[in-house]
């Protein structure tokens, strides 16, 4: 039997992460001391990093494959909150050992969506350690245009994109805290492992809304940094909650309204419109098939979250956000 040399530092960057970048604006991708890029004229760059690291942000059972989508997914969704044109990404992995198998799975993850988005992934660095995986996104937005945080004011309807919970529910039955049917189960699996980020929903907002975010912590957090940014309050109607199917069937209705608070790595958008830019936000997201629902509506304040349901106040445990503990 004859058994290869184990592939080094080089052979595995040569291997997985070195598809030839299919962008004209590469003048340089992976290979040199750096990458070099062209910016176009009269935008601005949106630059943005997300560390994954095992057991803290992904189980160590984790399909690579999903790893790979992930990884790049909660940056694109960064950029998407932006209103920015995801370009180029750099990845830096840090890898107990070399399984090509698991390798191929999570490069193969990572460039089916790179590809999907026209993104090119430019550079990285391939260290030995503890698994974790750092990715770095460029992204360019039209001067002035970025979605931030900041802008919103008292009177501006609340929007989300898509429904919210579904990752916080596989997660649940993952933590062993609820338990699934396997068709339950693959359904919020995919919105956990595969979370499809919104960056045409983002272009669509670039003219319409006063703020932007994305859910990664939960609506209730991120809706929060959108408040505090723009010294507002918020009242949230929690029977326009939009969510799905699988969430009615699988759990009941106070914990469906916790999953969509607290669940949190929905990567949907929340995003403010104020009431003279209500009327387009059905043709500016339309091009996008992308679902959208106002869930309440903003005040004065200094980041208060005022939950209503069924016109009554609805109060979360004060024990906690969650649930299921
Ligand atoms: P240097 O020693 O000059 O920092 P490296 O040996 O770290 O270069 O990397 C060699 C080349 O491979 C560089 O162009 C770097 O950007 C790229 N690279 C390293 N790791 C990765 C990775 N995981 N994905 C993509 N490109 C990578
Ligand atoms: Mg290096």
């Amino acid at each position: 039997m004859s058994s290869q040399p184990p592939l080094g530092e080089f052979d595995i960057i040569e291997k997985f992460f070195q598809r030839s970048a299919s962008r004209p604006d590469v003048l340089l991708g992976v290979g040199d001391d750096a990458a070099l890029v062209t910016v176009p004229e009269n935008n601005q760059i949106a630059i943005s990093t997300d560390t994954l690291v095992e057991g803290v942000h992904f189980f160590s059972d984790i399909p690579p494959r999903a790893l790979g989508h992930k990884a790049l997914a909660v940056n694109l969704s960064d950029m998407a909150a932006m209103g920015a044109e995801p370009r180029w990404v750099t990845l830096a992995i840090t890898l107990p050992e070399i399984d090509e198998a698991w390798l191929a799975q999570f490069s193969k993850g990572f460039y089916d969506l790179a590809e999907y988005f026209n993104v090119a992934l430019i550079g990285g660095d391939t260290t030995k350690g503890p698994l974790s995986i750092t990715v770095t996104v460029h992204g360019v937005v039209p001067e002035g245009k970025a979605l931030r945080r900041d802008g919103a004011k008292p009177g501006d309807w609340v929007y989300v994109t898509g429904n919210i919970g579904d990752s916080g529910l596989a997660l649940a039955h993952l933590q062993d805290k609820i338990s699934l049917n396997p068709q339950q189960l693959e359904l919020s699996l995919k919105q956990h492992y595969y979370p499809q980020p919104r960056v045409l929903a983002g272009y669509g907002l670039r003219d319409i809304a006063s703020a932007t975010i994305d859910i990664s912590d939960g609506l209730y957090n991120d809706l929060q940094h959108i408040l505090r940014k723009s010294h507002c309050s918020a009242v949230l109607n929690l029977d326009s909650l939009p969510l799905s199917e699988t969430m009615n069937e699988a759990v009941g209705v106070d914990q469906s309204i916790a999953l969509a608070l607290n669940g949190g790595e929905d990567y949907e958008l929340c995003f403010t419109v104020p009431e003279s830019n209500k009327g387009s936000v059905d043709t500016s997201l339309s091009f996008s098939g992308i679902q959208f629902t106002c869930i309440g509506q903003l005040a004065p304040g200094h980041g208060e979250i005022k939950l209503k349901y069924q016109d009554k106040p609805y109060q979360i445990e004060p024990t906690g956000w969650d649930h299921f503990n």
